[in-house]
């Protein structure tokens, strides 16, 4: 397991940039999602990420406590959501039944993922 340094640990809400409270979970450290190894690769160490997860006493938001840089994570990213009709099509119903069950007007704003 290696860091690679490329990690910044958050200290304010990413909704409304009060300080985070206290972490409330650590899911251990990750490798980075959908960065699939290519062969020629495999001898190499993988670079793994702090996964610990914050809740903001404030507005609620649920989020994770780093953030790490884009250029690692997007790079060689190879999974786009909007690629599968079956995805987009559920992420649409669900965001229905979501503004419909907690009665969002169309200037809320939420994220799930
Ligand atoms: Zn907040």
């Amino acid at each position: 397991m290696k860091d690679s340094g490329n990690v910044l640990r958050t200290t304010l809400c990413r909704s409304c940039k009060s300080t985070f409270p206290k972490r409330i979970i650590s899911l251990g450290p990750h490798p980075n999602v959908n960065s699939y190894i290519k062969k020629e690769s495999f001898e190499k160490e993988e670079y793994y990420y702090p996964f610990d997860v914050y809740l903001c006493n404030k507005c609620g938001f649920l989020q994770l406590g780093h953030e790490i840089n884009p250029k690692i994570l997007f790079d060689d990213y190879v999974y786009v959501s909007s690629a599968s009709p079956i995805f987009v099509s559920h992420s649409i119903d669900y965001a229905k039944r979501i503004s419909e069950r907690f009665a969002l007007d169309s200037l809320s704003c939420y994220h799930c993922a």
